[in-house]
C-alpha cells in the first residue's frame, strides 16, 4: 500500500515538474528576441524599376531543357545581357563583366581584395508555361504589363525579380562612386530552371580553378510570409539555411515476356508495381530536426498562449507538430526525404507480354540522408534481384550543408533584413527544391537563400505557375535591402 502511494507521488511529482518546465519555457519565449534598428530609408523609384523588370519579363528566356527551343533561348539571352548592359552602365563600368557560356559573372573589386569575397545570385531563365494555361493568366505570361500594382509575367518573381533588384541596388551605389569593402561578385545563371550545369556549374567550376572562396552566397529560396503561421498576420522573414538533395532512381524490372495469353507468374510490370509500392512503402527517417526546431521558436512569440506552449515545448511535443506537419505536402517535405514516383514504362501492344518494365523515382533528400543511404535504403526495400535499382544522370546533389545560424553571414543578413523590413523578425528554413546556389557549396563558408519580396500564403502558387507578379511595393524595400548588404558588409 505504502508502495502505491510513493509511486503515486512520484508519478504526481513528474507531472508537476514537466508541467512547470512546459510553462517557463512558453513564458520564456512570450517576448521575440531584439530586432535590429530600423535603418534609414532609402528613396527609390520602384515605378523605373518596375519598368526594367518589366522589360526583362518580356525576353523569353525559357528553358525546357534542350530540344527545339534552345536556340530561341539563346537569343533572348544574348538580348537580355544586350539590354543589361545598356540599362546599367555604372555598374557596368566599375565591375569586371564575363560571359561564361551564356550566363553572367561580374567581379566588383573591394577596396580590400584579400578578404574572401561575397556572391549574389539570380537566374535569367524562366520555367515554361503550362500549354492550355495562358487564357488563366490575367495578363499574358510574356507581357511585362504593370496594372493595379504589379509587375506581371513568367519571371517577375522567379528570378528575374531578385535579378533586377541586385543590379539595380548595384547600379545606384556605382552611379555615387561607392566601392565596396570587400569584393562583391553577383552571378546571373543562364539553365537553373534545367539544373544549372551550363550556367552557374560552368561559373562555380571556374571560380575554384582559379581558388575563389567566399565568405557566404546569397541566392534565391527564403521569403517574407505574410502568415509564418496560421492565424499569425504578422511578417517574417524566412531566411533558407540549406536545401534538399535532388536524386532520380530508375526501377528496371525483368520478368518473362510473351504472349498475353499465357501469362506466367513471372511478369515484369507486376514486379514493377510491387516494386514501386515497396519504395513507398517504406518512407525514410522523418521528424523534426534542429532547422524546423529553430523555425518554430522564431515563431513562438507571435501566437497565442495555448499554441506558444506547443511550439516552445517541441521537446515534448515534437510528435505532435510532426502529425500537424504531415498533413500538409509543403511542410511534409521537410521532416524527410520524399519519394516520388513521376515516369512508369513499358510495353508495346496490348496482347504482348513486355519483359522489362521502368519507373523513375525522384527523391529529395532530407540532410540526415545521403545519396548512398538512399540508393540502399531503396534497394533494402524493394529486395528484389530481378529489379535493377539505376541512378540517373539527373544531376543528382546531395542535401546542402546547413549553415551556421550564429555564424557571422547570417547574423548579418538577419540585421540587414530587420533594417530593411521594419525589424521583422528572421527565422532559419530549409529550401524542398533545388537551387543554383548548390554548385557554390564547395567554395563557400555560407551559402544563404531570400527572395526579398512577401509572400501572402496563396502567392506560393504563382511560383512556376499561373499570374506570378511581383508587387511594386515590394520593389523598394528590397533594393534598399541589396543595397545595404552591399555597403555594410566589411
Ligand atoms: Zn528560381
Amino acid at each position: 500500500m505504502k508502495r502505491v502511494l510513493l509511486a503515486g507521488l512520484g508519478v504526481v511529482g513528474i507531472i508537476v515538474v514537466v508541467l512547470a518546465i512546459v510553462i517557463a519555457r512558453t513564458m520564456m519565449l512570450a517576448r521575440p528576441p531584439a530586432a535590429a534598428p530600423a535603418g534609414a530609408p532609402i528613396a527609390v523609384n520602384a515605378i523605373g524599376v518596375a519598368q526594367h523588370l518589366a522589360q526583362a519579363v518580356r525576353f523569353k528566356t525559357i528553358s525546357y531543357g534542350g530540344g527545339a527551343h534552345e536556340d530561341e533561348k539563346n537569343a533572348a539571352l544574348d538580348a537580355m545581357r544586350n539590354w543589361l548592359a545598356k540599362t546599367y552602365p555604372n555598374f557596368h563600368r566599375v565591375a569586371k563583366r564575363e560571359v561564361i557560356g551564356k550566363s553572367l559573372l561580374f567581379t566588383w573589386k573591394g577596396q580590400n581584395p584579400n578578404l574572401p569575397p561575397v556572391l549574389l545570385m539570380a537566374h535569367m531563365d524562366v520555367v515554361p508555361v503550362v500549354p492550355g494555361t495562358e487564357k488563366d493568366w490575367s495578363h499574358p505570361p510574356f507581357s511585362g504589363d504593370i496594372s493595379g500594382g504589379y509587375v506581371w509575367g513568367r519571371g517577375a518573381v522567379d528570378d528575374k525579380g531578385c535579378l533586377i533588384m541586385i543590379l539595380e541596388a548595384a547600379e545606384r551605389l556605382a552611379s555615387t562612386g561607392f566601392t565596396p569593402t570587400r569584393t562583391v561578385m553577383v552571378a546571373a545563371g543562364q539553365d537553373e530552371e534545367v539544373g544549372g550545369a551550363g550556367g552557374n556549374g560552368v561559373i562555380a567550376a571556374t571560380l575554384a580553378q582559379r581558388g575563389v572562396h567566399f565568405a557566404w552566397v546569397l541566392d534565391e529560396g527564403g521569403m517574407i510570409l505574410d502568415e509564418p503561421f496560421p492565424g499569425v498576420l504578422r511578417p517574417m522573414a524566412s531566411v533558407s539555411i540549406a536545401e534538399k538533395g535532388y536524386l532520380t532512381l530508375e526501377l528496371v524490372a525483368h520478368g518473362e515476356g510473351g504472349h498475353s495469353s499465357r501469362p506466367t507468374h513471372d511478369m515484369a510490370v507486376v514486379r514493377l508495381a510491387q516494386a514501386v509500392l515497396s519504395v513507398v512503402d517504406h518512407p525514410f527517417a522523418s521528424g523534426l530536426d534542429d532547422i524546423q526546431r529553430e523555425k518554430y521558436e522564431a515563431i513562438a512569440p507571435f501566437v497565442p498562449f495555448p499554441q506558444r506552449m506547443l511550439l516552445a515545448n517541441l521537446w515534448l511535443t515534437g510528435p505532435i507538430m510532426d502529425r500537424v506537419m504531415e498533413t500538409q505536402p509543403e511542410l511534409a517535405a521537410r521532416l524527410h526525404t520524399t519519394i516520388a514516383p513521376t515516369i512508369l514504362a513499358a510495353g508495346i501492344k496490348d496482347n504482348v507480354i513486355p519483359p522489362e518494365a521502368r519507373a523513375t523515382i525522384n527523391f529529395r533528400l532530407h540532410p540526415r540522408d545521403t545519396i548512398e543511404s538512399a540508393i540502399a535504403h531503396v534497394r533494402k526495400a524493394i529486395d528484389d534481384p530481378k529489379v535493377d535499382v539505376i541512378e540517373s544522370k539527373e544531376s543528382p546533389s546531395e542535401a546542402s550543408k546547413v549553415a551556421d545560424i550564429h555564424g557571422r553571414a547570417y547574423t548579418f543578413l538577419t540585421e540587414e533584413i530587420q533594417r530593411s523590413f521594419n525589424g521583422i523578425p528572421v527565422a532559419p528554413d530549409i529550401t524542398t527544391g533545388a537551387t543554383d546556389s548548390r554548385h557554390y557549396l564547395g567554395i563557400a563558408d555560407d551559402v544563404l537563400r531570400l527572395d526579398p519580396f512577401h509572400f501572402a500564403p496563396d502567392d506560393l502558387h504563382m511560383i512556376h505557375g499561373t499570374n506570378e507578379r511581383l508587387a511594386i511595393r515590394d520593389i523598394g524595400p528590397a533594393v534598399g535591402f541589396y543595397m545595404r548588404v552591399i555597403q555594410d558588409w566589411k
